[in-house]
């Protein structure tokens, strides 16, 4: 069984090199931070104090950090430290500028590359039950397979050299959109006497039915285990929404995309972040919607 250097052990890295653990692989970690690097030595990972120190003896590397430029600087390291022919795997959701540059690194290295963000959130990578979407060779990605088998259900390639990530950042813009749209409906049903359960009964099985309705329902109730039962407690908290929108619309004009929607939706959410919210779910917009119908 392979060695797998892992760097990035925050709330989805941690649990996904945990899970590589359960399924049998020896994995190294690495992370700036000490309470990730503890709860990661407890979850059978064996923690280490820098990259050069992760990758030693390691096949593959697989890195889960916040945005680009952490993975253009983590990837910058690891070219130095790896053998040629080392498999790097980058799993965060970053722009495409920046996962394009990572494939140039790994490409002038010598080293296969793939880029394979993911979706399920924390829940997911806990429940090893994520969707990888990955972008990369094909021979490449068939044999990495059984890796992203150990941390997803789902795994999905989506084309040659970034096209992962493009999949994610078009995939998550629908989220925003959508999840808009139904806090709009509700918000409007609640003016004309409508019950959520009678709009949700109606829509979930009619035109309307979508993942932010059937899923993730932004009102207590017709949903139990959506986050509105809990305070809007995260879930995928607002401001990791707003990250997403923003890379969509970064996407949009590098390539002329119009976009009209998405940049309404990313507007919307920076103003809910910008008064205070962005660490509460991304379904709780619709208690902007609501306070400010009109606005
Ligand atoms: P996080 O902030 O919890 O974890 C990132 C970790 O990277 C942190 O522990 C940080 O200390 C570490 N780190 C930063 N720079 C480093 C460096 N140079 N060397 C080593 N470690 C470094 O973030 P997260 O929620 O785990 O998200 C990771 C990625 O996954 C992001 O790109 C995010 O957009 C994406 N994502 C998150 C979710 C979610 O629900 N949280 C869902 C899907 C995708």
């Amino acid at each position: 069984m392979s060695t797998i250097a892992f760097v990035g052990l925050g709330h989805m890295g941690g649990p996904m090199a945990a899970n590589l653990v359960k399924a049998g692989y020896a994995v190294r970690g690495f992370d700036l931070s000490a309470d990730s690097l503890d709860l990661a030595g407890n979850n059978g990972v064996t923690t280490v104090a820098s990259i050069d120190e992760a990758v030693s003896g390691a096949d593959l590397v697989i890195t889960m950090l916040p945005a680009g430029k952490h993975v253009l600087a983590v990837w910058q390291e690891l070219v130095s430290v790896v053998p040629p022919g080392t498999l790097l795997i980058d799993c965060s959701t970053i722009d495409m500028d920046s996962a394009r540059k990572a494939h140039a690194l790994a490409e002038a290295h010598g080293s296969p590359a793939l880029d394979a963000p993911v979706s399920g959130g924390t829940g997911g990578a806990a429940a090893g039950t994520l969707t990888f979407m990955v972008g990369g060779d094909a021979a490449v990605f068939a044999g990495a397979k059984a890796v992203f088998e150990a941390m997803g259900k789902r795994i999905i390639h989506c084309g040659d050299a970034s096209a992962g990530q493009a999949a994610k950042i078009c995939n998550n813009m629908i989220l925003g959109i959508s999840m808009i749209a139904v806090g709009e409906a509700f918000v409007l049903g609640e003016r004309l006497g409508l019950t959520h359960q009678a709009l949700f009964d109606v829509a979930s099985v009619s035109s309307g039915q979508c993942w932010s309705l059937t899923t993730y329902c932004p009102v207590p109730g017709p949903v139990p285990t959506s986050p509105a039962n809990r305070e809007y407690e995260p879930g995928f908290a607002a401001a990791l929404m707003l990250k997403d929108l923003m890379l969509s619309q970064a996407a949009a004009k590098d390539t002329g995309a119009a976009t009209p929607l998405g940049a309404k939706a990313a507007a919307l959410y920076q103003r809910f972040a910008d008064e205070g919210f962005g660490d509460k779910d991304f379904s709780a917009i619709i208690t902007m919607l609501r306070d400010k119908a009109g606005a």
